[in-house]
């Protein structure tokens, strides 16, 4: 196991990609705060770990309000004393033509998938520059490279999230945190599940692989860069997406 001892922080993980991810570092031996919007689904997953032996705790919250942002770490900290690993997975989609979005459906996106990074990252530098170590792994998404129609607001933040790892990386590398971002593709998942049959099959033409991914996938290369074996990479993008975002070659 190779994060034995380490304290993570996982938002989002009461279902799909977050779940996966918080179930593969606890399978690597962290400890994992379970972050969820609902209790009910952060106390499930939390309760799934701990009956496949490992250690979590179920820490619900609006990661997008400030002051659930801070009783969460409060929480945290009263808790586990410090955190070594920070993933920012927690994210909504709003899709809506520009014409028709709202101020509230525009707000509610940038607020939930970059204001949270924000917020959630600067709470865990507070412990991080304390230890001189830390990882801090912001989920992205390959709509920040290529956009979609409908997908402005959500395009918007996951664009916001490679700026500001990039950003991040550069501030606090000298003090042993590194800070990446993965940029999912198609990953079949709650949010993926509202696709049409006839959207689905389009959107699977167009990945090399042939086939769509898995949290799990998501969830490997996140432990990857948690781990020691990580320490020299930081600024970074990884692309988890079958080779969706490549293009499409025509020769
Ligand atoms: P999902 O199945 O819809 O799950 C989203 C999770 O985020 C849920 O656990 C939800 O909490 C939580 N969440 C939503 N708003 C929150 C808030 N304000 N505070 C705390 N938690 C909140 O989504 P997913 O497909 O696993 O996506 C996870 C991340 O990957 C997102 O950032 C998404 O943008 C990104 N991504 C996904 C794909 C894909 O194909 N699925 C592709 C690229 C990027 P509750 O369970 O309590 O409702």
């Amino acid at each position: 196991m190779t994060l034995q001892g380490k304290t993570a922080l996982v938002t989002g993980a009461g279902r799909g990609i977050g779940h996966a991810i918080a179930l593969k570092l606890a399978g690597e031996g962290a400890l994992v705060a379970v972050n969820s919007h609902t209790s009910q689904n952060a106390e499930a997953v939390a309760a799934e770990i701990r009956s496949c032996g490992g250690q979590a705790m179920a820490l619900p919250a609006d990661v997008a309000s400030s002051d659930d942002v801070k009783g969460l770490f409060d929480a945290l900290l009263a808790k586990c004393g410090k955190l070594d690993i920070l993933v920012n997975n927690a994210g909504i989609l709003r899709d809506k033509l520009l014409l028709h979005m709202s101020d509230e459906d525009w707000d509610t996106v940038i607020n939930t998938d970059l204001r949270s990074v924000f917020l959630c990252t600067r709470a865990a530098l507070k412990t991080m520059l304390g230890e001189h170590a830390g990882r801090i792994i912001n989920i992205s998404s390959i709509a920040a490279f290529a956009g979609n129609p409908g997908q402005t607001s959500y395009a918007a933040a996951k664009a916001g999230i490679i700026g500001f790892t990039r950003s991040m990386s550069r501030e606090v590398a000298k003090h042993g945190i590194t800070v990446n971002a993965i940029a999912p593709g198609f990953i079949e998942t709650d949010m993926t599940a509202l696709l049409s049959d006839k959207q689905r099959a389009e959107l699977i033409m167009h990945i090399p692989a042939g086939f769509p991914g898995a949290a799990q996938d998501v969830a490997e290369a996140v432990a990857f860069l948690a781990s020691d074996a990580a320490r020299y990479i930081t600024g970074q993008v990884i692309t988890v997406d079958g080779g969706l975002a490549t293009g499409h070659c025509t020769i």
